[in-house]
């Protein structure tokens, strides 16, 4: 489960941080909120260890792993009250198992189909983030 040099979750660089913004630690993950806010509210549970695939995990870590998918996802749910969260597992380039937990509203953007990966048109002032962070967190 060692750090690949490669890999921006494990090295904790630039190229995440400009994607991302932590909000927190839980069990065995770290959560960050996207930058790119089209689907208010959207974060990415990301493993504590280099993992390509789910199935990598034993029984115990796949539990905890997804509990604190769970805890995300009731978080998000609560606070920004979408009509369906959507979950997303994919990194064919990024093998480093994270979840992407993406709120979907209905009658927005891409209800009743897939999340797109980066749409990139929607960014917050920082002022902004803060405020979302607070608000996932108080629901944490
Ligand atoms: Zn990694």
């Amino acid at each position: 489960m060692g750090l690949n040099k490669d890999c921006m979750y494990c090295m904790k660089d630039e190229r995440r941080d400009n994607l991302m913004i932590e909000i927190c630690d839980l069990e065995v993950s770290t959560v960050f909120l996207f930058r790119e806010q089209t689907y208010t509210g959207r974060c990415n549970v990301v493993y504590k260890g280099h993992v390509k695939e789910l199935y990598e995990l034993d029984s115990q870590e796949l539990s905890a792993y997804m509990n604190d998918v769970k805890k995300v996802a009731a978080a998000v749910d609560k606070a920004f009250q979408p009509g369906k969260i959507n979950y997303g597992a994919y990194g064919d380039k990024m093998h480093h198992l994270h979840m992407h937990i993406v709120p979907k509203y209905e009658g927005k953007e891409d209800w009743g189909s897939t999340f797109v990966m980066n749409p990139d048109k929607t960014y917050l002032t920082e002022e902004q983030y803060k405020e979302i962070i607070e608000t996932i967190k108080k629901s944490l």
